[in-house]
């Protein structure tokens, strides 16, 4: 997997930020042939345009956890959209009544948009609602999902593919029931990327806004029997410097762990 984005909230480039990265939410995942990304946060924009680049057609499925801007403002931006060569799937959970193809129809609106993606997107394009708990096949992956703790509801995702396994657990707030659930379906994993946005000193002003602590990070990944913590979805407001320093806290308890920085790549 190749890490395009992992700020949460709100872009944060900057020379503070260059080594971690200021992109939003993107992850690329290649199990054998087939391309995966979860979510479309602003570093979908380079991922898309390295895919172009490479000239072949492009087939992928592009798995969106929730619809919080920070994970889909990328997606007008993504080059791949824009060539009938191509091949997407879309895969997210209906809210409120209305379907994945209607969520995300009503980003690219007037006044918020120049244009619809109706009118912009060429790739052949399908739109799948997931039904939370369902697994979905992708090529000899298998994608499970899991309904997680944050206002307006987001989907974790975990795939399994030749023995290895990560779970994409973003924008995840801990302290209720579902603790539980996700640390079952978590069980054994070889890597948990974990919303760690704050620390527990910054969470307690922060209740209720989804997110989580690297404190709670390292007692899921523990819980669950991980075997590596990935730290993302990492605080806008936290440079590099902060970043090292949470990041040795953080191993000072699970001495492997990593904390997501773009362009990284983990080979499981
Ligand atoms: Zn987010
Ligand atoms: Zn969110």
């Amino acid at each position: 997997m190749r890490f395009w984005g992992v700020r949460g909230s709100i872009p944060a480039p900057g020379p503070a930020t260059k080594r971690y990265g200021g992109n939003t939410p993107c992850v690329e995942v290649r199990c054998g042939d087939e391309l995966l990304i979860f979510d479309l946060g602003s570093g979908a924009r380079g991922l898309g345009d390295a895919l172009v680049a490479t000239r072949k057609p492009v087939k992928a499925s592009i798995f969106i956890s929730h619809y919080h801007y920070d994970h889909l403002q990328g997606l007008p931006f993504f080059s791949p959209m824009f060539s009938p060569a191509n091949d997407v799937t879309l895969y997210g959970s209906p809210r409120d009544g209305k379907s994945l193809k209607q969520i995300l129809a009503g980003q690219m609106v007037h006044p918020y948009f120049p244009v619809t993606a109706e009118e912009v997107f060429r790739t052949r394009l399908a739109y799948r609602d997931v039904v939370v708990g369902e697994d979905i096949p992708v090529g000899k992956a298998t994608v499970r999902t899991l309904e997680l703790n944050h206002p307006g509801g987001n989907v974790g995702y975990r795939v399994d593919f030749g023995g290895r396994s990560l779970v994409y657990a973003t924008d995840v707030e801990h302290g209720t029931a579902l603790d539980a659930k996700l640390f079952d379906f978590a069980r054994g994993a070889d890597a948990l990327i974990y919303d760690s946005m704050y620390t527990e000193d910054e969470y307690r002003g922060r209740t209720g806004w989804g997110h989580s602590t690297w404190e709670a990070a390292v007692r899921a990944a523990d819980a669950s029997e991980v075997k590596q913590l990935v730290l993302f979805h990492h605080d806008p407001g936290r440079d590099d410097a902060a970043m090292d320093k949470l990041l040795r806290e953080v191993r000072k308890q699970r001495k492997d762990s990593i904390a997501a920085k773009e362009a990284m790549v983990i080979q499981l």
